[in-house]
């Protein structure tokens, strides 16, 4: 099988990247293709398990069309400024454009050593791979925009971390891997013709019917504050929401120490680097404006007049709060079962998030409870429950058929830290049964379904996970 790459980004002007091939490996075996994915792509998914495409996914065959690059970028790491990282383990093979004329990036992520490596050693360990791969098909499955999984492939070579760990490549597939921190770059440099001609390629590629910076600044404010709503519904913690990770196109990319809740509280952080809860659940939607900013303030050399420009910039993002409560609203007003919207509606929503906060209730249990009639059981004290409870019941009064809502919108099973962690345990011991059970169960993850008995369960406390590690 060949495919047929067309590189638009590859056309770029060559500071925009470094060509590089991958570094190829001892030993390629193959963990995973994903055959939906495949499809979707328009590729034959049996070719892709192959040998000839196994060894592509390792970084040991470049595939003919293909145009590997390692990627330039900056970024506000944990609000500090870094003005060079770029693709330091990863490298974009090339853009592959599906039956219905949607253009996706190829990348591998863990193959090799670039210029942008600095000291790390380009490569990617099993475990975050695995990771990677289980939480960003159960985003992609719980309808959020997220990059994709094509493929895993083990290395046959160790990586070091703290220990040795067995090494492994993820094939991703995105809309693009260009990110706020690659206009960053850019800004950083006073290289206003490279933003010009991003600007252009961006809106080409996400936002054909955007206007100029102005109107991309507009179509990026208001996906991100979709996606973020969307996150937020869910309990999902991005974890390192640095500028380098968050895409323009609107998808979630970068699965390091992400996480889901268990317990509902909004303060609650994961990472074992985020120290000051810069990224704890709860902020996300200001971070997310934070990045704005930062993305608003690289174009302003594209819009004109300084005075005018920032303030058309400044509205431009302004209009985030808007656009997040609104979708926030829609989102969580299904999870209750409201078709129908009324005045109190958010009110009630967040009066039962604080009694969940305080009863340290499960956030999804609790929500898929609501239609199954469990939710009390999730509350330490079902007394602040059985009140709202009332108020809730009151409202479904005229609602034509709340349960179908609240079970369409309330996922029963979600990537839990104990079970990604499992998953990875029995892999880099040689079993990857877990990891192939755990990604079919949550390929559907609003049907609860007799196989897949237990995976809804929120962690016993000897198995909670309570900290999770970057990507490296
Ligand atoms: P991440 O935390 O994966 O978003 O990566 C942040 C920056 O560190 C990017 O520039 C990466 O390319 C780089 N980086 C992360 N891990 C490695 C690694 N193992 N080797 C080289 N560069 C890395
Ligand atoms: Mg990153």
């Amino acid at each position: 099988m060949t495919i047929a790459f067309d590189n638009s980004y590859a056309r770029l002007p060559e500071r925009f990247f470094v060509r590089q091939p991958p570094v190829a490996v001892a030993e390629p075996g193959l963990v995973a293709v994903n055959r939906g994915l495949a499809e979707r792509l328009g590729l034959d998914p049996e070719a892709l398990a192959s040998p000839d495409w196994i060894a592509v996914f390792a970084g040991n065959r470049v595939p003919e069309g293909a145009a590997p690059l390692a990627q330039a970028y900056a970024g506000h790491q944990f609000g500090g400024w870094v003005p060079q990282l770029g693709d330091g383990r990863a490298l974009l093979l090339g853009e592959i454009v599906a039956p219905d004329g949607a253009r996706f990036d190829l990348q591998l992520k863990g193959s090799g050593p670039t210029p942008f490596s600095r000291r790390g050693d380009g490569r990617a360990g099993l475990g975050p791979v695995l990771r990677e791969y289980i939480v960003s098909e159960a985003m992609a499955a719980l309808g959020v925009p997220t990059t994709r999984a094509l493929a895993a492939v083990t290395t046959g070579e160790a990586v070091w971390r703290e220990t040795p760990i067995p090494g492994a490549v993820l094939a991703r597939v995105a809309a693009s891997h260009i990110r706020v921190g690659t206009f960053q770059y850019f800004a950083a440099r006073g290289d206003t013709d490279a933003l010009g001609l991003l600007v252009g390629h961006v809106i080409a590629r996400h936002y054909p019917g955007a206007e100029g910076p102005l109107g991309l600044l507009s179509a990026v404010t208001a996906a991100q504050a979709r996606l973020i709503a969307r996150w937020m519904s869910l309990g999902f913690i991005h974890g390192v929401m640095n500028t380098d990770n968050m895409a323009v196109s609107g998808e979630t990319i970068d699965y390091g120490p992400c996480a889901f809740l268990d317990a509902y509280h909004p303060a609650k952080v994961f990472s074992s680097i985020d120290q000051f809860g810069r990224y704890a659940y709860g902020n996300q939607p200001q971070i997310a404006l934070w990045n704005l900013a930062q993305l608003a303030s690289c174009l302003l050399p594209l819009m004109g007049e300084e005075g005018p420009a920032i303030e058309a910039a400044t509205e431009a993002i302004n209009r985030f709060a808007d656009h997040y409560q609104a979708e926030w609203l829609r989102l969580f007003r299904a999870k209750i079962g409201l078709a129908t919207e009324a005045e109190g509606d958010a009110p009630l929503v967040a009066s039962l998030l604080s009694r969940m906060a305080e009863g340290r209730a499960d956030f999804t249990r609790t929500f898929r409870g609501l239609a199954e009639r469990t939710a009390a059981a999730e509350f330490a004290d079902p007394g602040p429950f059985a009140g709202w409870e009332a108020e809730w019941r009151a409202r479904l009064a005229g609602e034509a058929d709340p349960v179908a809502v609240m079970r369409a919108a309330n996922p029963v099973y979600i990537p839990r830290n104990h079970r990604v962690e499992e998953a990875i345990r029995a892999a880099t011991a040689g079993d990857f049964g877990p990891f192939h059970r755990l990604n079919a169960v949550l390929a559907r993850p609003f049907e609860r379904r007799p196989e897949a008995e237990g995976y809804d369960a929120a962690p016993l406390p000897g198995e909670a996970v309570t900290r999770t590690f970057c990507g490296t």
